[in-house]
This record gives C-alpha cells, structure tokens and sequence, in this order.
C-alpha cells in the first residue's frame, strides 16, 4: 500500500481499529473461556461477548499485538510502511517514519508482526518438487553488534532453506527448466541430522519429492519421503539441480545485510520470516497489506 492511500483510508485510530475488527472477525474469533465461535459485538466496550459463556474477548487479544500498549494508528502505519517497500525497512527507519520516541517500542513492533508472518506461513506445507539445502548466515550476538561485510571470524547460523519449484520443458528445444514457487526458511539449533529430519517433515508433504545434495544429513529423507534425489555437490549442480534454493539464500543473505546490517542471531528466524513472507507473497502488488494485517491475527 502506499502512504497516500494509507492516510485516505485510515486516517485516524478509529479507522484502524474498524478494519482490524472486520479482519478478526472474517478470521474468526475463538472464545478463550469454552473454544466456541459465536460472539457479539459490544460497540461501548470495543469487545466480542461469547454467546455461550459471556467470555469477553478485546481487539489485541489472542493476536500478536496482545500485550502491546502501542496504539493501532502506529501498527498500521508501520505495516503500511512495510508494505510499500520492496526490500524492507530498518526499525531506525521505522522509528523516524513513524516519528516515535522509543525504538525499542518500534524493533518489538516489527518483531512482532514478522513473528506473525512466520505463523502464517507455517500453516502451508511445500509440495511436489523441492529443493533442499543449508546456509550458513553470519551472526552477532548482540543487537547492537553491526555485521561485518566479507569473511570474517563471526559465528554462523545453520539455515534450512527450502524452495519449491515446477518443472518446465522448452517445447520446441526440449531444454529442461524450472520455475519456482514458494521458499522456506528455518534456523537449525544443531547439525543432528534429527533436526533436519524434523524441520523437514514439518514443512514439506511427504508426498513430495526432495532434491539435496550427498550430504550424509539427508540420509533418512529416501524413508520419509516419497522420493529423494540426491546430487553430487558441485558448482554445476547449484547452477541447475539446487539452483532456487541458491539463489535465494544469496538473495536473504544481501537483503539482510544490506536493509537490516545487523541481525542478532535470535532474532534471525524473524528476519527470515519476513524475507520468505515478502518472496512466497512477490505477485501480491496492493493486497500485502492487508495479508499483513491478516498475519497478525494469531489465533495460532
Ligand atoms: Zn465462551
């Protein structure tokens, strides 16, 4: 969305908090006390009343916002800021755009809704033909740290990163291509290759067929999977067989330096939620918004 279409149609809190209303209630509110989905809406209080137990639930609750005192005017406008840009924003710039005082209060803000993205994302599993391989992201261990750009003796984050693509074939020259869908990004805590198996499974069908390289970590995905196809690990198999899952970890990896310069390695995962939320979402144009909005309706 842009800034001038964000101030015509939210130009106020009210504003907000009516979209944000209609946006939960299209999700559809669950009553914390007894599970049902019927409520009514009590216009003096800004709250759903369970039909059934008389639960009241707020606006903020149960959504990523719902401890954040920070009013709905300034979280819409910062995930309108979001939206407008294609490569992201900085919390510093965040909190200029935003005219803020605190940045703590803003960084927390972006975390949030990233956190958000990452949950929404997370409901889809990748299917038929995937990519899989891991990336080594540099880290810091403190917020405050910048990166280093180059080699550097930095700690790195172990990364699984999967694309899923389709197959293409040139009619006229037979010539073998893919397309390519939908990423996934997941930070590792360890090299078991338990882990791998895990993150795996949690994100991919089983049905699907895996593409890695030889490494001994993927030797049980031939028995979770209905097909693994393993490839020699070499400059021409990044080229074509691991050539999506490549070429996005260049592009996070240039990305996150180059908008964030520093990304501590907790917070990483966050970072790579709104990286993947941005590429899975890239023929969105004007509905990211709102999808951005729709992500910060937990429920999850
Ligand atoms: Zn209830």
């Amino acid at each position: 969305m842009k800034i001038y279409e964000f101030t015509e149609q939210f130009p106020d809190e009210t504003s907000c908090k009516m979209h944000f209303k209609a946006v939960r209630e299209q999700e559809g509110i669950i009553c914390k006390g007894c599970g049902s989905t019927n409520h009514y809406w009590l216009q003096s209080k800004w709250q759903w009343q369970c039909t059934n137990c008389r639960f009241r639930t707020t606006l903020r609750s149960g959504t990523v916002m719902h401890s954040a005192k920070l009013s709905f005017y300034k979280w819409y406008l910062c995930m309108a800021f979001m939206s407008s840009t294609k490569k992201g924003v900085s919390a510093l710039e965040m909190q200029r755009q935003l005219g803020h005082k605190r940045y703590r209060t803003i960084w927390v803000l972006m975390h949030k809704i990233r956190s958000g993205m990452g949950k929404r994302d997370d409901r889809y599993t990748l299917e038929g033909m995937i990519e899989l391989d891991e990336g080594y992201f540099e880290k810091t261990t403190s917020i405050h740290t910048p990166l280093k750009r180059g080699r550097g003796s930095q700690a790195k984050t172990n990364v699984a990163v999967m694309a899923e693509s389709t197959a293409l074939e040139d009619l006229e020259t037979g010539a073998q291509s893919s397309q390519f869908r939908y990423a996934k990004m997941k930070v590792l805590a360890s090299h078991k290759s338990s882990e791998i198996n895990d993150v795996a499974t949690q994100n991919i069908s089983r049905t699907a067929t895996l593409i890695t390289d030889k490494s001994t970590s993927y030797e049980e995905f031939s028995k979770l999977f209905e097909t693994h196809l393993s490839f020699k690990s070499d400059k021409e198999t990044t080229r074509t067989t691991l050539k999506w899952v490549h070429v996005n970890i260049s592009n996070a990896k240039r990305n996150l330096l180059g908008v964030y310069h520093m990304m501590a390695g907790k917070y990483l995962q966050n970072y790579l939620n709104e990286f993947c939320y941005r590429l899975n979402r890239r023929y969105f144009g004007e509905n990211l918004f709102n999808r951005i909005v729709v992500a910060t309706v937990a429920n999850n």
